[in-house]
């Protein structure tokens, strides 16, 4: 009734107003809708994408005077932490953590016994980030004893008492351990020795280093750790050819000497290498190796660049930085 009242109050001129606009409100509407579809479609292949893709941050864990290592990888909504990086650069880890709104984390490995490695973790657990499990060996007590500067027996029971208290599981990483991260992505353990019962007999601590090759289908990344040279050459000559080649290349030990010899690196054979030092560290003379070693190689410092980040769809990768853009690279 009311409808009809009006239209009949409507006068040519009036009716002829409405009619473009009625129609232009149902090209709008059919616009709109196009737009959502166009929309979801959009949004839907962006988490197809995501879903499959695998994220590696070296999170800049350096300051002036002390180096230190800490990898976040991100697959699925989950995430893995390789090393904490010192205490002194908790504050880093943390930050970088909630900046990526990363509040649980489903296991953190310590490659080995020394705090610029496991030095973030107590730090880490009391800003309240969530832990599944760590993986980690501690260092015998007669290799504290030796290298007193690396580590100390009461660092190394604050993280038990840390990880009891929360009843997070301490777990021992053996040859055969690995971790999958997706359906395509998996990190196996290239080596692990106690620094005692070794093929080459007694190490360092830096020579326990789990050295880890992360697949995800057709991209490969080593971390190296601080492989040093006893367990490095070891690898050379034990390991079959093809078994240390990656993509990507976590330098060890810093890059600084003494990390392993050059045969190491031929068969590794990385195009792209990512180095966590402070650039004193780098440019220093104890990485004139390092830096010779890599001169026809992509290299990223993050001590120098911030934090470098590493995106794999399985087949190619992208790597960027605070200070450079994302560079990609076919296998
Ligand atoms: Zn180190």
């Amino acid at each position: 009734m009311e409808v009809d009242k009006v239209a009949r109050r409507l006068t040519g001129a009036q009716l002829n107003d409405y009619a473009p606009h009625h129609y232009s409100t149902s090209k709008m509407i059919t616009f709109i809708r196009l737009i959502s579809v166009l929309l979801i479609a959009v949004v839907l292949s962006a988490c197809q994408k995501k879903q499959g893709s695998l994220t590696w941050t070296s999170i800049d864990v350096n300051i002036p005077t002390r180096q230190g290592d800490a990898h976040l990888l991100t697959m699925n909504g989950r995430y893995a932490l390789i090393d904490t990086g010192p205490a002194e650069a908790a504050g880093k880890l943390i930050k970088f953590l909630q900046n990526q709104k990363c509040s649980r984390i489903d296991f953190i490995i310590i490659t080995h016994g020394h705090s610029d490695h496991y030095g973030g973790l107590v730090p880490l657990l009391k800003s309240g980030v969530k832990v599944g499990c760590v993986y980690f060996n501690p260092p015998s007590a007669s290799h504290i004893a030796n290298e007193p500067w690396g580590c100390s027996n009461g660092e190394i029971a604050e993280i038990r008492t840390e990880l009891q208290k929360r009843n997070i599981p301490l777990k021992a990483i053996d040859k055969d351990t690995e971790w999958r991260l997706g359906k395509d992505a998996v990190m196996q353990v290239i080596c692990v020795f106690n620094g005692i019962d070794t093929p080459v007999g007694r190490t360092d601590i830096n020579d326990t280093s789990a050295v880890l090759m992360l697949t995800h289908k057709n991209i490969k990344i080593l971390f190296a750790a601080d492989l040093n040279r006893a367990i490095g050459d070891c690898l050379t000559t034990n390991c079959p050819p093809g078994m240390l080649q990656a993509d990507i290349l976590k330098f060890p030990h810093h890059g600084a000497e003494s990390f392993p010899n050059d045969s190491l690196f031929a068969a590794v054979n990385a195009g792209t290498i990512i180095v966590p030092a402070p650039k004193e560290l780098w440019l220093s003379e104890r990485s004139a190796r390092g830096r010779q070693l890599t001169k026809e190689k992509k290299v990223y410092i993050n001590g120098i660049e911030g934090d470098i980040t590493v995106v794999s769809d399985g087949n190619k990768f992208s790597v960027s930085s605070a200070k450079q853009s994302p560079v990609s690279a076919d296998r």
